[in-house]
């Protein structure tokens, strides 16, 4: 046990030494490595991880947290001010809630649903319960004015939702604008890929939005059409399945010919038997768990 706790501490210490040094390869390859976070805590972490900026702002957490209260758009604002000032200059991207599936929220009722992973959830609450997303965008624009913040959609699977999600974000604009509150005009806007149908027109979605982040999570439970929370497929559930690597380099290729950017921050992203790959197909950027990041730094600064 001993020798395993000093292997450990070593293990760590080595790591600490890669603080502040590149993420790039020994040909100069550079990609971004940023974290994942869901609470205010936890960007005290993102800090001490010496991350590129937040990649994946799980806002449905800041919900969670708040049991059958819904929290308020000054309290939201409050966590994404505090995100988008600690990361200065480097990217915040606040994903708007992704509730239901494996997240539910106390103080949103989405009812009896027999198959919530597939059910209502992510950004088909928004197109019904547009009154709950206002305070979130509010805030979101709101925190845009004091870093480099922009904003993701979950769960997308068509160009009508885009479409929606982008009226919302201009409704918000324009009240915001009225009151004379400031705010980033050009707020860049996201969309996650995590369903098969995103992945089928992410060239017409390209066109549409400033970047992709791949939620690999949802996209190969749905891909597979197995439960990713059920152990009892744990045999079957393969994250390398030939059909998401095809689908990762599908995306890639669509969002690269529109000159945009894409990141990946499912759990896939912090795989280091996926890394190479994920370099050579041209990723932008890696979203991890803040405790994951100079682990990927270590592992792509030894590709070739
Ligand atoms: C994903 O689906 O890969 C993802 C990042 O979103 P979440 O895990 O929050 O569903
Ligand atoms: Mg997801």
């Amino acid at each position: 046990m001993r020798e395993r706790k000093d292997a450990n501490l070593r293990h760590v210490r080595n790591l600490e030494r890669l603080k502040g040094k590149e993420n790039i390869t020994q040909s100069g390859q550079r990609i971004d490595i940023c974290a994942n976070v869901g609470t205010r805590e936890d960007i005290e972490n993102v800090l001490r991880s010496d991350a590129g900026g937040i990649g994946l702002f799980r806002s449905e957490f800041l919900y969670m947290e708040m049991g059958s209260k819904l929290p308020s758009e000054e309290k939201l604002f409050q966590v994404y001010k505090l995100a988008a000032e600690s990361m200065g200059a480097n990217r915040v991207v606040v994903r708007i809630a992704d509730f239901g599936g494996d997240k539910m929220v106390e103080s949103v009722d989405l009812g009896e649903q027999a198959n919530p992973a597939i059910g209502l959830r992510g950004i088909r609450i928004m197109m019904e319960k547009e009154e709950l997303f206002l305070p979130q965008f509010r805030a979101i624009l709101r925190a845009s004015a004091l870093g480099n913040v922009s904003i993701m959609f979950p769960m997308i699977t068509s160009m009508e939702e885009v479409a929606a999600a982008k009226a919302l974000l201009e409704k918000a604009k324009k009240q915001l604008k009225d009151e004379k509150t400031a705010y980033n005009e050009n707020i860049e806007i996201g969309v996650m890929i995590e369903t098969p149908a995103a992945v089928m027109i992410s060239g017409e979605l390209a066109r549409e939005v400033d970047f992709f982040s791949i939620g690999t999570n949802d996209l190969l439970q749905l891909t597979l059409g197995m439960d990713r929370e059920n152990p009892k497929l744990d045999k079957y559930y393969n994250p390398y399945h030939p059909a998401l690597m095809k689908m990762i380099r599908i995306v890639a290729n669509n969002v690269h010919l529109e000159g945009k950017r894409i990141s990946i921050c499912g759990d896939l992203a912090a795989d280091l038997s996926m890394t190479e790959f994920f370099v050579q197909i041209g990723i932008d950027e890696l979203s991890v768990a803040p405790h994951q990041v100079l682990g990927l730094r270590k592992k792509i600064r030894e590709i070739q």
